[in-house]
């Protein structure tokens, strides 16, 4: 029976481009999908970016933008990613379009009809000079704990005391500095407390196969712990970027009320846009719901939203699979230091996505496990596994039938010695079933068991041998078309994971898309392929050392903001056009408050080293005057030798968030010039500053 679902990501917040997380989720779901379209089911596949909240408002601000604009820019920017890494969702919307705006003023008008709205007045920091209230993370004082200096209202870094934004001693206004004061507002809050709730809630979180097990043990400590569930506050007061509560002039919707709903949002956009009935999708029982989440917001999305939909009367959630975070060689990735690997980057470089949905995938399970990104593991999978096992098979079978037999296939199925052919069908559909429990690693791995049984079956016969002897011909034919025939169903157990190879292979084959039941139709007698050309290139380990090289001056650093990444794509552009000029396009205008937040300092270089294993990277230590040194890996040896820079003095990027490198941290970044067609004109020349300027000293 035809399947009938409708699949989402998390919504990315639209303050800054993905990182490889986002690509990593998104990966995830996309690979589920691609298997059930291969199953024949109906499949509504939407993402948007979650555009509300303080602080894109603020951040919009700071740009001198609407948050509008602000929003738009950012969304201007996925495209490439989702493109790049074949990431094919039906829709991209954002929680601000209309559509949203009405399913949130539906679902809130519909709650309080229900009795689940409250209100009470409240006390909070405001800021009397902006005129707004103070999220936590916009108030900074000392630590009430341990004295810390410039800690955020909740949490003190220092000494990991978590607390009120009251108790902060002299706290401020991140925003303008101004000591904040005590003010009270009526705030909504949705009544999750209530008996109803938390007797759905228990139900609906802890019914069979709805959430993995450890997120429905996680729902059950929330549900069942000694303080119960709290209200949940709702609102927020002007100003505020977002959207308006009915009837309640300066009160909007927190951001987190209006987000989920943004996945029925861009559902309805998508429908409309096609002439689909949303009402009567959502409507159909038969419908499934399923919601792929990174596991920091399951809290949201186990407990707010299906709750939220069960008293206002819309569909509940079938499922919420949860995953765990990426890190980089053990470790973490973090907002605030980076995040490690740019995926632009990635593509820019010409790494190839596929290396990493395949990576990605046998990687993963159905647990909320973390994932490592590790190039040693990342090169021995791609090149031993997917390379050497599989590619390989049509390399050396496809050139033979193209050039001897005129890409013809000849080869009666019946024969008895199919053994291997009807083993590879045979696993189909257990692999299947793993890409439905999402156990992409355990699929692969079965799919590669086959692909080395189709490689004994290739030591066996030796099509080389057969190929020296004419008299050999027809035995040469026909193996070789076994092996095609091997490698397309190979091709299938692959295709959810690396669809624009699995295109290539249909395009070379000359057969149509191949779905989960052309396993048992072989490629048929006399059948012609298109002449084999090379599908897949390996690994180069060392394309590594330019995904994890800091920055030089001369490559623009990962952008932050919409504006930086345009700008970026303006001379990428112009570079592989060619363009006539001597020097780069200037960048896209910016403001003196923007160039204010780029803290340059002058560094002494007291020491500087080469990288082993990279040839690129020198390694510097740097003075900046703060009684402590810095470590800067700089893409800089072609340049300069060590001894050369020992003793000099530069300038460097004293506030860049420290980047993981493959070789270590680097902490900030020195400044080089280089031409714009740096294949031509090679040289980097590092900045110096007159004498007299000392380490520390701001550079502006
Ligand atoms: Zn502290």
């Amino acid at each position: 029976m035809t399947r009938k679902l409708f699949v989402t990501t998390a919504l990315p917040y639209a303050n800054a481009p993905f990182h490889l997380g986002h690509i990593m989720e998104y990966i995830q779901a996309d690979i589920w999908v691609r298997h059930q379209r291969m199953s024949g089911n109906e499949v509504h596949f939407v993402g948007a970016d979650d555009a509300h909240g303080a602080p894109i408002m603020i951040a919009a601000e700071k740009a001198g933008l609407t948050p509008q604009a602000f929003v738009a820019g950012i969304a201007a920017g996925r495209k490439q990613y989702l493109d790049g890494f074949h990431i094919q969702f039906d829709n991209w919307h954002s929680t601000d379009g209309e559509e949203n705006h009405a399913l949130s003023q539906d679902i809130y008008r519909k709650l309080k009809a229900a009795g689940f709205i409250t209100s009470k007045t409240i006390e909070q920091f405001y800021d009397p000079v902006k005129n707004m209230f103070l999220p936590d993370r916009y108030i900074k004082g000392e630590c009430p704990k341990c004295g810390a200096k410039d800690q955020y209202g909740d949490s003190c870094e220092v000494c990991s005391a978590v607390y009120a934004p009251t108790e902060v001693v002299n706290p401020y206004s991140v925003l303008t500095g101004a000591t904040p004061v005590m003010k009270s507002s009526e705030h909504f809050f949705f009544k999750l407390s209530d008996q109803q709730c938390v007797d759905f809630l228990r139900n609906w979180a802890l019914q069979d196969n709805r959430l993995q097990s450890e997120v429905a043990n996680k729902c059950r400590e929330w549900l069942e712990g000694e303080d119960g569930l709290g209200d949940w506050d709702i609102s927020r007061d002007a100003p505020y970027f977002g959207i308006e509560i009915p009837d309640q002039p300066g009160k909007y919707f927190y951001v987190w009320l209006d987000a989920p709903v943004g996945y029925l949002a861009s559902l309805k956009n998508y429908f409309s846009k096609t002439g689909r009935d949303f009402d009567a999708f959502m409507a159909d029982p038969s419908t499934e719901q399923i919601h792929f989440i990174g596991k920091d917001i399951t809290y949201f999305h186990t407990l707010f939203w299906p709750a939220m939909l069960k008293f206002s009367g819309y569909k509940t959630p079938d499922n919420v699979y949860a995953h765990g975070f990426v890190t980089v060689s053990g470790e973490k990735m973090s907002k605030s230091r980076g995040t490690g690997i740019s995926p632009l980057r990635y593509l820019d470089i010409g790494m190839n996505p596929e290396w990493l949905r395949y990576y990605f995938a046998a990687k993963l399970n159905a647990k909320v496990e973390d994932l490592d990104m590790n190039p040693e593991d990342f090169v021995a999978r791609v090149n031993s596994d997917l390379i050497g096992k599989y590619i390989n098979i049509a390399s050396r079978a496809a050139g033979f039938i193209t050039k001897r037999f005129n890409g013809v296939i000849s080869t009666d199925w019946a024969t008895a010695d199919d053994a291997f052919l009807g083993n590879l069908r045979t696993a189909a559909p257990e692999i299947q079933a793993l890409f439905e429990a999402r156990e992409y690693g355990k699929a692969l791995r079965l799919a590669m068991e086959q692909a080395d049984l189709v490689n004994a079956y290739v030591d066996a016969n030796k099509p080389w041998e057969l190929a020296k002897k004419p008299e050999n011909d027809a035995k040469l034919q026909e193996v070789c078309s076994r092996l095609l025939e091997a490698f397309r169903i190979l091709t299938i157990f692959l295709k959810p994971v690396l669809p624009q190879l699995a295109s290539q292979v249909e395009a070379q084959l000359n057969i149509a898309a191949l779905q989960w039941s052309d396993v048992a139709t072989p490629l048929p007698h006399l059948h012609t392929i298109h002449p084999y050309t090379h599908l897949m290139q390996r690994v180069d380990p060392k394309i590594f050392d330019q995904l994890f090289d800091a920055p030089t001056a001369s490559a623009a650093p990962a952008a932050t903001a919409a504006t930086t990444e345009a700008a970026t794509t303006t001379a990428a552009v112009t570079a592989a056009t060619g363009a006539a000029s001597d020097i780069e396009p200037v960048a896209a205008e910016i403001n003196i408050a923007d160039f204010a937040k780029i803290d340059l300092r002058i560094a002494k270089i007291v020491n500087c080293e080469h990288v082993e294993g990279s040839d690129k990277l020198l390694r510097l230590t740097l003075d900046v005057g703060e009684g402590r040194t810095r470590n800067v890996f700089s893409g800089i040896k072609s340049a300069y030798q060590p001894e050369q820079l020992i003793g000099k003095l530069t300038v460097m990027v004293a506030n860049l968030a420290p980047r993981k490198m493959k070789f270590g941290m680097s902490e900030g970044m020195v400044l080089a010039a280089s031409a714009a067609d740096e294949k031509n004109n090679p040289g980097l020349y590092i900045l110096e500053p007159w004498p007299g300027a000392q380490p520390g000293m701001r550079v502006g």
